[in-house]
């Protein structure tokens, strides 16, 4: 039987339907800027965020290190939590490529209040690096696949106003958030300046992120797009994948949801595991649960698991995260714990 990958939501392969879409995409070269399935995707990304401009791109780290470059300046600081990706997981590129520095906040599930953002904002001291940017992620990864609500985002973006801060969505799963919380990404997007949003996770797109702002800011975006390499031709054929998720693969995320919080009601019955922060906390399409102590490591428990056809990843010494996706069977939930039972007790298998 096939392997059922459950790493990350971003394995899936384009459906039939959406490699037909690509094949039927009129193109053009994007870099002269006569694109035309790519201009119909900015427009129609730009118009679902409420903002006036946006720009194709091919990576989410991308969209969030052209965003940290457009508001930020050498020596500046930008305030996030500490579990962010633009922390852990984008090779140091706020400080490699814009010259900034971040300050980490602390928070459940990698949300913040507004009194710790206010906390962190530096004075003008002459010492003092300048505070220029706030970046919420939401859904938070290392957080667990957490939502931010309306009302708290809303909130800290009134603080990085008042302080006169730019605010940054990492909005690469900004879709699970707005299906399972029930507000538009206009919505939220409305509190924010810039917001990158991935085509290429649970939307089930091969490749592809945007960064949406005000025409001024995208328009510097697109000079560093080209600076950094990020200038593509034909991308029409992306575009139009993601396009075809956009009006296709949105609805459907609340099945992930449901199958991730069955999975942790699942897995939290299995002797050895915690599931973590709780299988009634499992807001979006991830599931993440922490070995028992005396046990293997997170490593050795998933090179069993994949013997035993299921493959997650190891997110800590005795963390493991399971991403829930369209790429995966019906019976997904009860063959994933079936595995997981007998992967967390060798002895037996
Ligand atoms: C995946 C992800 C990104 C972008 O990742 P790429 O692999 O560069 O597309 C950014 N932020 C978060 C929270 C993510 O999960």
């Amino acid at each position: 039987m096939a392997l059922i990958d459950l790493r990350s939501d971003t394995v899936t392969r384009p459906t039939a339907a959406m490699w037909d879409a690509m094949r039927r995409a009129p193109l053009g070269d994007d870099v002269l800027g006569d694109e035309p399935s790519v201009r119909a995707l900015e427009r129609r990304v730009a118009a679902m965020l409420g903002k006036e401009s946006a720009v194709f791109v091919p990576s989410g780290t991308m969209a969030n290190q052209i965003a940290i470059g457009c508001h930020c300046r050498l020596g500046d600081e930008i305030i996030a939590h500490g579990e962010s990706h633009i922390i852990h997981y984008e090779t140091g590129a706020p400080a490699a490529l814009s010259g900034c520095m971040i300050r980490p906040l602390e928070g459940e599930g990698g949300l913040f209040a507004p009194d710790a953002c206010a906390g962190a904002v530096r004075g003008a001291d002459v010492h003092s690096p300048r505070s220029r940017l706030v970046v919420v992620e939401n859904t938070h990864n290392r957080g667990g696949g957490t939502v931010w609500g309306l009302a708290q985002f809303r909130a800290v973006a009134r603080t990085a106003r008042r302080a006169r801060l730019a605010v940054h969505v990492d909005g690469a799963r900004l879709w699970n958030a707005c299906v399972a919380e029930g507000y538009s990404p206009a919505d939220f997007a409305a509190h924010a300046d810039t917001v990158s949003v991935c085509f290429s996770k649970g939307l089930g797109a091969p490749v592809g992120s945007a960064l949406v702002g005000s025409r001024d800011v995208i328009d510097e975006a697109r000079r560093l797009r080209k600076r950094l390499g990020g200038g593509m031709r034909q991308s029409g054929l992306l575009a139009a994948a993601a396009m075809y998720a956009l009006d296709h693969h949105i609805e459907r995320l609340a099945v992930d949801h449901a199958r991730a919080r069955q999975l942790g009601r699942e897995l939290a019955r299995i002797r050895g595991i915690v599931v973590g922060p709780g299988p009634s906390r499992i807001a979006t399409n991830m599931v993440f649960f922490q070995l028992s102590a005396e046990g293997s490591t997170a490593h050795e428990f998933c090179r069993r698991l994949r013997r035993h056809g299921v493959d997650m990843i190891a997110m800590g010494p005795k963390r493991v995260r399971a991403v829930l996706h369209l790429d995966v069977p019906d019976d997904v939930v009860a063959r994933a714990a079936e595995a997981v039972a007998k992967a967390v007790r060798p002895a037996r298998t």
